[in-house]
């Protein structure tokens, strides 16, 4: 482990392991096989890498996207680490320095597509150089069961057989237990170490608001973030168009992202968000897979996504580097209907497993329960506190409607008056009082439930109609959407239940509390100082041509900022600091330190500075 801890520390300038990590690189290190499952930004990169520093001979890393490699030999590189990749991007001159790279024992670490490497020749070549491990990177591509099956992967089962002797890890952040089981089998794993971390993110704060004027709500949340880089999601190809030109016209440095687009484009704007010339890209779930972004400070959803699972993967694009990012979601009941029509098509089975996710994901935006417990809950797993301290509702930005149960009773009364034949909008403005002609006409104003909710705006009242929906109390149905008491209903309006319903926000609150996570994170942190780094970190980005993150991430700028080192000694304090990276940047961050803290009279290295 010595070893290990020394790589930790002297590569990448980490003190100390995330959880799991410890026990991911004990087992190869070790020898054994092993199966790890972390959430995005877990660290599972590290899980492989470093123990490969510490083996003898050469770590293949099995990748099936061509992006993700290229990352991440360019960050091993920075950290002064010999990997490579070979895939068809290369030159032939450059794979030919690839190949003598291998054969002299000078790569330590490559990575290579499933495809290339179950090719021929190249098995006869890594069986001449001696190969000592063998990372799986997305692992759960093998599996039919899950959400993302590769054929390719599926040959990579032979790799036991042919490497007998070398340890195989197998890596990635989705597997219910039914694929984790699948990931032994086909690969052939001889009594692999399993390691599941938990699934939480905790610093990611959640929030959920009801859609209204969608784009000023969006603004809202981007503004909370200047100059931050971020994602906001939409549904359809047409609304990811019409938000990025609403924010560009707002002066947002803001792209499009959608298949409809060409290839070419789609690649350009990846790479302007990736590189940071743009902080905002708009986009459709076709957006995220292979971004290996670590400093994604905000992930916006204009609309519901249809599947927590779905929800869980794009939000959790935020705050990989561990620090704070906050997940917002508008939700309307319209969202709900989108994806309802969607399953129109389905078998009957594929139809109740997707309407089963719909109807999870709308509990989420509705229930005003903890959301942290709510994403856990569904993936089985538990929260260990009673306030997670990182979503709307245990940050208490929710209020509760105090009478829940009185005005729950009255729509639901209102639902059966209605002889359970109309929607959830004609519903609210019975209950309001609506002197809408069509309610005149059936004279609904004459029944008993006509304006009980008087008080309130329709679009509240149609919002606590959602929630019991979404609480499943109500259920939507036919071609109209229109209401009927369940079973729950019944109990609800019989007192047996207590509902719980969220006066609706209408607009994003400015964030008047911070997050528990974020208020530690930023303590001792100069933030000018801060801005200034990026700025110098850009810089740098700009000239070698590569993403900003892989110079330096978020939590390594902070780190300085706080510790403000004005020696190479102190600077190799810094948390993401190694040696390499000391060697490369430290004079240039240093004499930007020093600057900034001469002409803002900041004290440089101060003594106090409490250790995070
Ligand atoms: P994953 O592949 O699981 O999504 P990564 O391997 O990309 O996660 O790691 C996410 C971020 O966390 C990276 O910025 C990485 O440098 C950082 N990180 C990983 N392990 C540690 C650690 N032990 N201490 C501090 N930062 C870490
Ligand atoms: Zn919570």
């Amino acid at each position: 482990m010595q070893a290990i801890r020394k790589a930790l520390k002297d590569i990448w300038g980490f003190t100390e392991f995330r959880p799991l990590q410890q026990e991911a690189m004990a087992a190869i290190k070790e020898g054994r096989d092993a199966i790890v499952i972390l959430p995005t930004g877990g660290g599972k990169s590290l899980c492989y890498q470093v123990p490969a520093i510490t083996l003898d001979g050469l770590t293949v890393v099995v990748s099936p996207l061509i992006s993700l490699m290229k990352d991440q030999v360019d960050a091993l590189n920075e950290c002064g680490v010999q990997a490579a990749r070979i895939d068809s991007s290369l030159t032939p001159e450059e794979r030919n320095q690839v190949f003598h790279g291998i054969h002299n024992g000078h790569i330590k670490l490559l990575y290579v597509a499933p495809e290339r490497l179950m090719m021929e020749g190249f098995i006869d070549l890594l069986k001449q150089v001696g190969v000592s491990f063998i990372a799986i990177d997305e692992a759960h591509c093998i599996s039919m069961w899950g959400h993302d099956f590769r054929p390719e992967f599926r040959q990579l089962g032979q790799l036991k057989e042919i490497f007998p002797d070398v340890r195989i890890g197998a890596y990635t952040a989705t597997a219910t237990e039914q694929v984790r089981k699948d990931i032994a089998k086909q690969l052939h794993l001889k009594d692999p170490c399993v390691l599941v971390g938990s699934f939480d993110r905790p610093n990611l704060i959640y929030k959920v608001f009801p859609r209204k004027s969608i784009n000023d709500q969006v603004m809202s949340v981007i503004q909370r973030h200047p100059k931050e880089s971020g994602i906001v999601y939409c549904i359809r190809r047409a609304d990811v168009d019409r938000m990025s030109a609403a924010l560009v016209k707002r002066g947002i440095r803001a792209v499009p992202y959608h298949a409809g687009m060409s290839d070419d484009l789609r690649k350009q704007h990846q790479e302007d968000f990736v590189r940071e010339r743009v902080d905002i890209v708009v986009a459709t779930v076709a957006f995220g897979m292979g971004i290996d972004k670590s400093n994604v400070r905000f992930v916006i959803h204009a609309g519901m996504p249809k599947s927590p699972e779905h929800y869980q993967q794009e939000s959790g694009r935020a705050g990989r580097d561990g620090l704070e990012a906050e997940c917002v979601l508008f939700y309307s009941g319209g969202d709900y209907g989108i994806w309802k029509n969607f399953t129109r098509e389905m078998s009957d089975q594929a139809r109740q497993i997707a309407l089963d996710k719909i109807g999870h994901m709308y509990n989420y935006c509705t229930t005003g329960l903890c959301r942290h417990r709510i994403l856990l809950e569904y993936f089985g797993q538990r929260l260990d506190k009673d306030n997670c301290g990182a979503c709307d509702v245990c940050l208490g930005e929710v209020d509760f409607v105090k009478e829940a149960h009185v005005v729950a009773q009255k729509i639901l009364s209102c639902v059966l008056r209605l002889e359970q034949r109309y929607g959830s909008q004609y519903t609210a403005q019975v209950l309001t009082g609506s002197r809408d002609q069509r309610i005149l006409e059936c004279r609904h104003d004459e029944l008993s439930t006509y304006g009980l909710l008087q008080d309130c705006q329709q679009a509240q009242v149609q919002n606590w109609t959602e929630q019991l929906i979404g609480q499943g109390h109500l259920e939507k149905g036919g071609e109209y959407n229109t209401l009927s008491v369940t079973t729950s209903g019944w109990q609800v309006l019989r007192g047996e239940i207590e509902p719980r319903l969220v006066q609706p926000m209408l607009k994003s609150k400015p964030a008047k509390r911070v997050a528990q996570v974020g208020q530690d994170q930023w303590q001792g942190v100069d933030r000018g100082l801060f801005e200034s780094l990026r700025e110098k970190r850009a810089e740098i980005a700009q000239e070698k041509r590569v993403p900003a993150f892989v110079v330096f991430g978020d939590a390594a700028l902070r780190d300085m900022a706080r510790k403000r080192p004005s020696t190479r000694e102190g600077f190799l304090e810094v948390k993401g600091v190694g040696q390499a990276k000391a060697k490369q940047y430290g004079s240039i961050m240093i004499e930007a330190i020093t600057t900034y803290c001469r002409d803002f009279d900041v004290s440089l290295d101060p003594e106090d500075c409490i250790p995070i």
